[in-house]
């Protein structure tokens, strides 16, 4: 489902990935841990070209592209494979929950509006928020918003969805009603790749976990294998920075 090959990507003259592998099955739920400035935002950003690689290609779903020769089309195509889930949600704050969901369906799908809002609500009820459908951003909290921000990411029927760290910028009360909802989209075999340092968690909904650490990848494998028996030092000290 995902394919990438020998990524690459450089802020100025400095590497920030370096030579990404990586395979992503149709249903796989991949966590991706590591210190802070390790690569793993951008790894995201670049696999929905909100960043532009430096090199390799990325392949989601039958969509290829050579990140260095690519026409805007297949840009455009491969963007519309994922969704992207942020840490501080980017809602507009100007639009209800309901508005926030449906706003892709109707602005880039071309869907009716009676259409959208019954897709809309359907979601908003998937996520436990039908009651907060009229509600701004503001009225809501973190874990509602970012509830809300799932639900966007959903109406537009993504093979993929991008999660960077979703629970990170939320109170520790509001952080299991956000992850209760991954792991039922786990459930339903979503296809999905997190960035998250919940690590209980990531053993949890995760098959595979890839570890990343100076734009690279150090190791992946299961859970337990990266996780809890990895024998790579640079993993180790990682995680046991974490406790
Ligand atoms: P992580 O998500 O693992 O914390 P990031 O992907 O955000 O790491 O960042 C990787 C590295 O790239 C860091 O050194 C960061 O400072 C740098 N970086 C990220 N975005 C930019 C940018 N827009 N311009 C310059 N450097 C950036
Ligand atoms: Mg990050």
């Amino acid at each position: 489902m995902i394919k990438v090959r020998n990524l690459k990507k450089q802020f100025g003259n400095v590497l920030v990935l370096n030579d990404i592998n990586l395979d992503i099955e149709k249903g796989e739920v991949v966590a991706i841990i590591g210190p802070s400035g390790s690569g793993k935002s951008t790894l995201l950003r670049c696999l929905n070209l909100l960043e532009e690689p430096n090199g390799g290609t990325i392949e989601i779903n039958d969509v290829k592209l050579d990140t260095l020769n690519y026409k805007s089309r297949d840009a455009y195509q491969l963007r519309q494979q994922t969704a992207m889930v942020f840490q501080h949600y980017n809602l507009f704050k100007n639009k209800t929950a309901l508005q926030n969901v449906i706003e892709a369906l109707i602005v880039s799908k071309k869907m009716k509006k009676e259409n959208a809002i019954q897709i809309g609500e359907e979601l908003l009820k998937r996520v436990g928020l039908e009651k907060q459908a009229k509600q701004y951003p503001i009225t809501l909290s973190g874990g509602q918003q970012q509830r809300v921000s799932i639900a966007r990411a959903l109406a537009v029927k993504p093979h993929a969805i991008l999660f960077d760290e979703p629970t990170s910028a939320l109170d520790p009360e509001l952080v299991n009603e956000v992850l209760q909802v991954i792991r039922q989209l786990a459930d339903q075999d979503t296809t999905m790749v997190i960035v998250t340092h919940e690590m209980q968690f990531a053993k949890e909904v995760a098959d595979k976990v890839i570890f990343m650490a100076d734009g690279k990848i150090i190791e992946q494998g299961t859970p337990e294998q990266v996780i809890d028996h990895s024998e790579n030092p640079r993993t180790q000290r990682f995680l046991r920075q974490l406790v």
